[in-house]
């Protein structure tokens, strides 16, 4: 590399890495939590209504009639409501708009991998809290002096969940911080902290059309909180994009979010696939953690994870591994169709009999 004076201004970081995208069609894509089924039917109907012409014009500028169609499934108002390009767009906005104290925020050191990546870009100092040899977070490493809290709920890749005592103890002993959870995928959980954002105003809650509503490729995130928080976020996005969400995310986000008894049906059949594969996983001596998600954290006593991984990749089936500190012996299985499922069952265990 020649000496150019401008390399030394060039920004230095190392950016989050997604889940592989298959070149191929047939493979078995297991490894980015994307949910296995179509989204609801009315957002297929929404697609094929449209004339590109419709696209000549600039979609609603803070995407209001999704908005509304949001808070209207939540009990809340639309000015409860921030919408943003994935939850990763609405997670970056809000570590923009509120974390700017000079005291670190603080989150698990086992949690989505975007969080440090995020802290890195924006400057933001941060230390993580250990979760225990079970993966469980301690509320009370959460007490110590910081610039905001992040914890998800559930947390990924380790699949568990906290319940109400859990959020409203650490939402106590965190009054004059902003404190997000991220609740990507709390839909295939047990609780969500939704209902408390009118007690507590330095809470935000994050959520997502990416996992239960089967909207990845739309790119839909939002974010609860009380109408100033939300006004905090809308000024850092009138900041460099007035217009995140597209035509088309917002109409059919709308018709998702329209069409509950499919998106409960989605959900619970899911929910009785993991719980299924979770039994099978065991029966193989599998470790399993008890999972409030859409995946499966795992580990075999014998064979290792980068192994596993290898030869089910080989057998056209993608899952991840994480080659990382602590959990470089798991590996993260989303949950797809009951088929798809016992394909991979099927490959893990003639892997485990030839031994
Ligand atoms: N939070 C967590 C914990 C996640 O695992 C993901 C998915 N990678 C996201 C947020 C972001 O998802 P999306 O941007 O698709 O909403």
């Amino acid at each position: 590399m020649s000496e150019k004076a401008w390399r030394k201004n060039l920004i230095n970081i190392e950016p989050y890495v997604a889940g592989e995208q298959p070149k191929n069609e047939n493979i078995i894509k297991l490894n980015a939590n994307e949910n296995p089924y179509p989204p609801a039917p009315g957002v297929a109907k929404v697609l094929a209504s449209k004339s590109a012409t419709e696209l000549k014009k600039y979609p609603s500028a803070d995407a209001v009639p999704l908005k509304e169609a949001l808070a209207k499934r939540y009990g809340l108002s639309a000015e409860n409501v921030f919408c943003g390009n994935g939850s990763d767009d609405v997670l970056a906005t809000a570590f923009r708009a509120f974390f700017n104290s000079d005291k670190p925020i603080v989150f698990p050191d086992i949690t989505y991998s975007f969080y440090p990546v995020w802290c890195e870009l924006l400057k933001i100092p941060y230390i993580t809290k250990p979760v225990d040899e079970d993966f469980k977070i301690n509320v009370k490493d959460f007490y110590c002096e910081n610039g905001g809290v992040v914890i998800p709920n559930p947390n990924a890749p380790t699949a568990i969940g906290v319940g109400k005592d859990f959020i409203t103890d650490l939402l106590d002993n965190n009054p004059d911080v902003i404190v997000i959870i991220d609740e990507a995928y709390v839909d295939f959980g047990k609780y969500s902290c939704v209902e408390l954002i009118n007690k507590y105003d330095n809470l935000i809650v994050t959520q997502t059309f990416s996992k239960s509503r089967s909207l990845a490729g739309m790119r839909i995130g939002m974010a609860f909180a009380q109408p100033e928080l939300i006004s905090y976020m809308q000024a850092v996005k009138d900041s460099y994009n007035s217009y995140p969400l597209d035509q088309l995310a917002i109409e059919t986000g709308i018709a998702s979010v329209q069409d509950e008894e499919y998106f409960i049906s989605t959900v619970e059949k899911i929910k009785a696939t993991r719980d299924k594969s979770a039994q099978e996983f065991r029966a193989m001596g599998f470790k399993v953690t008890d999972s409030e998600t859409n995946f499966l954290f795992v580990s075999h006593p014998k064979i290792s994870a980068k192994e596993i991984f290898e030869y089910t990749r080989e057998k056209g089936v993608f899952i991840r591994y994480f080659n990382k500190p602590r959990i470089d012996n798991w590996l993260r299985i989303t949950i797809g169709t009951e088929e798809q499922m016992e394909t991979l069952i099927k490959i893990v265990k003639e892997l485990i009999e030839s031994r």
